[in-house]
């Protein structure tokens, strides 16, 4: 229910900023929200491998441009999966944190949103307007093992300025070259 609330949000507050009737849309998403939850990634624990099939997918899939932007310390590939041709970029990166899959989960959830066929008009807006870029599971080696740190037991939310770990590298890298208007660094809370 976590993502299904996040995700309901992160997407009013997208197109109440650009949409006219913000309280239907709000209960619409609710309603369908089912239909666009991944389900392969449906446990708590989630692992990099789960994710490539996936990855995979969007970068044949002409509505995306998937970059592959570096990869982990034990070689796990780190992707950015873009849509959208506004002039607004907003860049939103996932466990950071290798024990907090559900925002990497919510992205997943929301690029079944963007390949789906419903809500065409206000989708329309939010990509006229908005270029989305996601990073999700910036720490998959940690994942591996479900633990918060990366392979060199570098916490990478405290690695923004010494840039110790090739994940942190990345990040700044891609923060840089996209020079978001808005960033979303999501995280996860407590079981
Ligand atoms: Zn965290």
């Amino acid at each position: 229910m976590t993502i299904k609330y996040l995700n309901v949000l992160l997407l009013t507050i997208i197109t109440t900023q650009l949409y006219a009737q913000p309280v239907e849309i709000t209960n619409s998403l609710y309603e369908t929200y089912d239909s666009y939850k991944e389900p392969t990634l449906n446990k708590r624990r989630i692992k990099h491998q789960e994710l490539v099939p996936l990855v995979k997918g969007y970068r044949n899939n002409p509505k995306f441009d998937v970059t592959t932007v570096g990869s982990s310390i034990e070689g796990r590939t780190l992707s950015l999966i873009s849509i959208g041709k506004g002039e607004t970029d907003v860049f939103l990166w996932s466990q950071m944190h290798g024990d907090e899959p559900t925002a990497t989960q919510a992205i997943f959830d929301i690029l079944n949103f963007f390949d789906s066929d419903d809500f065409i008009d206000e989708k329309e807006e939010i990509l006229k307007n908005l270029r989305l870029h996601f990073l999700p599971m910036l720490n998959p080696d940690g994942a591996e093992v479900f633990q918060r740190r990366n392979t060199l037991g570098v916490d990478i939310n405290r690695d923004a300025l010494r840039l110790q770990s090739p994940e942190s590298k990345t990040l700044k890298r891609v923060r840089d070259s996209l020079s978001a208007n808005f960033g979303f660094n999501l995280h996860d809370q407590s079981t």
